[in-house]
This record gives C-alpha cells, structure tokens and sequence, in this order.
C-alpha cells in the first residue's frame, strides 16, 4: 500500500515510523510519504493561509499549495499553473520518503482505473462522514491513500471540488469534537487501516473477534495471575471447554454492547442472532425498565 500525508507539521506524524506501522514501512509493506505543503509554496513566507471570503474569525488555507501538492502526489498530471508564480507537477525534494507517487505524473487522470485501485484522497475533517471499522476494512485493500491535513478553518472549498476530477475524494471525521488539525484524525484512521493489511499484525486471527468487527463490542479478557488483589478471572476460561468459553464470551460481547453502545444492538440483524443471543438480550431488556431495543424481536 502506498500511503501520502500532507501536512504543514509533518513531525506530527512520526508516529507513522514507530511501532507495527513503523516495521511495515520498513519492511515495504506500506510505502509511506510525508510531505510538508510549504514545499509546494513559492513566496518567502512560505504563506499556506489567508483570510476567508465573507469575513469571520480564523484563516483559511489557500487553494494553490493543496492544488499543487495534490498534483503531484496523486499523479494526475500538470494542470494550468495557478498564477505567475505557479508551477505545479513536480515533487518537491523535501519529502520524506523516496518518489511522491508510485508511478510517474501521466498527462491525464486516473478515471480509466478501476475504482479499487485509483488513488483514493481522504480529507480529515469534522464534517466528514464518521470514519468507522467498516471503512478500515475496506481501505486497507487499497493501492494508494492520501491525506490532506486541514488546519486553520479547514481547507478551501475549492480544493475537494477539483481534487473530484482526478480522484476519489472522502471527508472522514473521527468523532463529534473539534481538533486544531488533521494530523490526529490521519494518525487515527491510518492506524486503523494499517493494521487491518495482511502481513501487518502477526497473528491475524486476533482481529477477527475484536471490537466493532461484527456489529459487537470485544468481550472482557483476563491473562494470568488467575487471582489477583482478591479478584478471580471467571472460572469458565480455566474450564478447557472451549464450546461454552466461546457461548461465555458471546454473551459478554452481547451484554457489553447493550450496557455501552445500545445503538448497535438496535442495528443487529436479528437473522444473525441465534436462540440464545435472543434470551441474552431479552433477560438484559427485562432488567432494563427503559427497555432495549434490538433487531425486529423474531419469535
Ligand atoms: N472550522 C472547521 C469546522 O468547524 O468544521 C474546523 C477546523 S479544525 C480547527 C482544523 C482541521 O482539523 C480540520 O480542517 C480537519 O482537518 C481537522 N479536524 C478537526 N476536527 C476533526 C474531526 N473531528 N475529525 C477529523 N478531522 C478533524
């Protein structure tokens, strides 16, 4: 996978060389670029913001240096310069990785590509579509991912308008708040992604069962002491049986779920609940006088 991130603090993103995602890179298996947009400014201020159109408090950043960066960096080929100034197309030498893109800027866009594999330009920012694990999963099949970090008031309009014309274009948020910038939010969604690529975590079935893969929240879990400042780990995970460890953590999941998140038991599929799910969530709604929502309650 080839990953780009844009950023004015591309120190922010160090923790891109640290740790699974640090070791991918260096194994190659994520072919990672960080770049600063002042490289693809021209004045010697190096200026990526100004005020906003209409008035208001804060800046906002400029169309040329994203429109310039993205050029290069999606390799869509070089555009009508933006002003005297202007010169889009090339790579600055300051990226911290080797080539911006992985293949040479080619004259036109990559629309001919299938969808799967053309670049795909995610722009963090509080307006943006939740960013989910459902997301995840489907981005770390991806060749080429590219994040645009806003600061400031975000980026001009503009920019995801004509970054539309050559490439997939997302705007993810990660939460209902609001950061100074989009350094956290592409760490965030990177980290999801990144580990969800084969060959990335090294027992892959430890992501099978975790949290939000199938609607659930991950159950309790327990290594050893098995007793511990007077609290014992449930005794069904010494048990050896491995039937009702599983039906154990089932249940947990369910009752976890409904307690933190009932929002995703009113989205199950009841199709995918069996008899037993049924009494788990039952008992757990009967409990509740505010009662529990779930699924179309089949018979
Ligand atoms: N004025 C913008 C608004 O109200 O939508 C907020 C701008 S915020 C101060 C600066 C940048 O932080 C955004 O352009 C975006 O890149 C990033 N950001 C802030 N909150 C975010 C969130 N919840 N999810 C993703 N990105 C976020």
């Amino acid at each position: 996978m080839r990953l780009d991130v844009v950023s004015i603090f591309p120190e922010y993103l160090s923790p891109l060389r640290l740790s699974l995602i640090g070791r991918a890179v260096e194994k190659g298996i994520i072919d990672l670029g960080v770049h600063d947009l002042r490289d693809w400014t021209h004045d010697r201020h190096r200026t990526v913001d100004d005020t906003p159109y209409g008035g208001g408090a804060g800046m906002v950043m400029k169309p040329e240096p994203w429109a310039e960066a993205l050029t290069a960096i999606l390799g869509v080929g070089s555009e009508v310069p933006d002003g005297p100034e202007g010169s889009p197309t090339a790579a600055p030498a300051s990226a911290e990785s080797g080539p911006v893109g992985p293949e040479p800027a080619a004259p036109a866009g990559r629309q001919d590509r299938p969808a799967g594999d053309r670049p795909l330009l995610i722009v963090p920012s509080p307006a943006g579509t939740p960013f989910t694990q459902a997301h995840a999963a489907e981005l770390a099949g991806r060749e080429h991912l590219v994040f645009a970090c806003g600061r400031y008031e975000g980026i001009d309009q503009r920019v995801v308008e004509w970054a539309r014309d050559h490439a997939e274009v997302r705007l993810h948020s990660i939460g209902d708040y609001v950061l100074n910038g989009g350094e956290v939010a592409a760490l965030v969604m990177t980290e999801a992604i990144a580990r969800l690529v084969p060959g990335i975590i090294g027992n892959p079935e430890s992501l099978t069962e975790e949290s939000l893969e199938d609607g659930l929240l991950e159950y309790p879990v327990y290594t050893k002491p098995a007793a511990w400042r007077g609290r014992a780990v449930p005794d069904i995970l010494l048990s050896g049986n491995h039937a009702a460890i599983a039906r154990w953590r089932r249940d947990e999941r369910l009752r976890r779920t409904a307690e933190v998140r009932p929002d995703l038991i009113a989205a199950l599929d009841p199709a995918a609940l069996d008899r037993r799910d049924r009494a788990v969530l039952d008992e757990i709604a009967n409990a509740d006088p505010s009662g529990l929502a779930w699924g179309d309650r089949p018979d």
